[in-house]
C-alpha cells in the first residue's frame, strides 16, 4: 500500500486529518527549496522513546534554517501522544515533519507559514530482520557529508538527505543495504540514516559528530556501553583504520543497533561487544522487556 493510501489520521496544524487528506500544494517552498526538517522516532510498549530530545532537536533543526516552529515542545509532545493513542498502536514509527509553505514562490519566503505535520506508521525493523544480526553489508557512498560551513549538518534538514538517497540507491543497486559516507576530509562519517560504530580489544570507537548528525539513539549506546564499563573513544576516524577493527555496528532511531559485516573491502564480525549493546538497547527502550526478563 503506497504511503499516502494508509488508514488512520494524520496531526495536521493542530487538526487530526483523516491519512487520505493530509496533503500540500505543489508550490510548497518546503518541496522547492527543502526548507524543511524532520524527526525519526519510535515508540515501544505505548511510549515514545526520548520523545522531549527529539521534539526540541526538531524546533533546533527549524531554527537553524531560520525559521521558527509555531507549537510549543509541549504541545508537538502532546499531539504526538494523542496521535498515537488514536492510531492504536504500542510499537510504532513517527515522523514529524516542519516546512515553508506555498504563500511566496521563490529562494524568499519570509510570509511563508510554517506548517507542521506529524504520521505514525507500524515500521519494524529498518534493515531485514534476517541479514540483521549476521550483520548487513555496506558500499562506500560517492558523495561526502559537507564542511559545516557549506551547509547547517547539525539540522535534521531535508536538504541534507539528498546525498543520503542517491547513495543508499548507488549502493543497493549493486546489492548492498546501505552505504558509509566519508566527510569532506574523508574521515569516516556515517551511513545514510544511521551513525556508525566500531570495536577493537573491547574498546569502541565512533567519529565525532561534528558535521553530520549527533543521533539520540547514538548518545544512548554510548551511555550504555559507559555502563557496562566499556571503553569509547570519539574521534576521528579515517579509512585507512577500517582494516584494523574487529566489528562495526550501526545505530539510529529506525535501524536500533544492527551489525554490520561488511564495508565495500573491508570485513568484520558481529562479537560479544555489538551483540551486548544490541540487546542492551533493545531493554533500554523496553523497559518491560528488562523487566520481564
Ligand atoms: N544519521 C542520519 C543521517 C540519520 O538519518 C539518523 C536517523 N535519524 C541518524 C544518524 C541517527 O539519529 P537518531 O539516533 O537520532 O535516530
Amino acid at each position: 500500500v503506497p504511503f499516502d493510501q494508509l488508514d488512520g489520521e494524520i496531526w495536521f496544524n493542530g487538526e487530526f486529518l483523516p491519512w487520505k487528506d493530509a496533503k500540500i500544494h505543489v508550490l510548497t517552498h518546503g518541496l522547492h527549496y527543502a526548507s524543511a526538517v524532520f524527526e525519526g522516532e519510535r515508540a515501544y510498549g505505548g511510549t515514545v522513546f526520548k520523545l522531549r530530545e527529539h521534539t526540541e532537536r526538531l524546533i533546533e533543526s527549524g531554527r537553524l534554517l531560520g525559521f521558527e516552529i509555531p507549537y510549543s515542545a509541549d504541545a508537538i509532545d502532546a499531539a504526538t501522544n494523542e496521535l498515537l493513542e488514536r492510531q492504536g498502536f504500542s510499537d510504532a514509527y513517527v515522523r514529524p515533519i516542519a516546512f515553508r509553505g506555498s504563500e511566496m514562490m521563490g529562494v524568499s519566503a519570509q510570509k511563508n507559514r510554517i506548517n507542521v505535520a506529524i504520521a505514525i506508521w507500524q515500521w519494524p525493523s529498518y534493515f531485514d530482520p534476517e541479514q540483521r544480526m549476521k550483520g548487513i553489508r555496506l558500499d562506500l557512498a560517492e558523495y561526502r557529508r559537507p564542511d559545516p560551513r557549506t551547509a547547517p549538518s547539525k539540522a535534521k534538514a531535508t536538504g541534507l538527505y539528498m546525498i543520503c538517497t542517491i547513495s543508499k540507491h548507488a549502493a543497493e543497486a549493486k546489492g548492498y543495504a546501505d552505504a558509509l559516507m566519508l566527510d569532506w576530509r574523508d574521515q569516516v562519517a556515517e551511513a545514510t540514516g544511521a551513525n556508525v560504530f566500531f570495536v577493537k580489544d573491547g574498546v569502541i570507537y565512533t567519529p565525532l559528530a561534528d558535521c553530520f548528525l549527533d543521533g539520540i539513539t547514538r548518545r544512548t549506546v554510548i551511555a550504555l556501553a559507559k555502563r557496562r564499563g566499556i571503553e569509547v573513544q570519539e574521534r576521528a576516524i579515517l579509512p585507512a583504520e577500517l582494516d584494523g577493527f574487529d566489528e562495526c555496528f550501526l545505530c539510529g532511531t529506525a535501524a536500533e543497533v544492527t551489525p554490520v559485516s561488511e564495508i565495500a573491502d573491508w570485513r568484520f564480525t558481529p562479537g560479544a561487544t555489538t551483540r551486548q549493546l544490541v540487546e542492551d538497547y533493545a531493554n533500554e527502550v523496553q523497559p518491560m522487556r528488562a523487566a520481564a526478563e
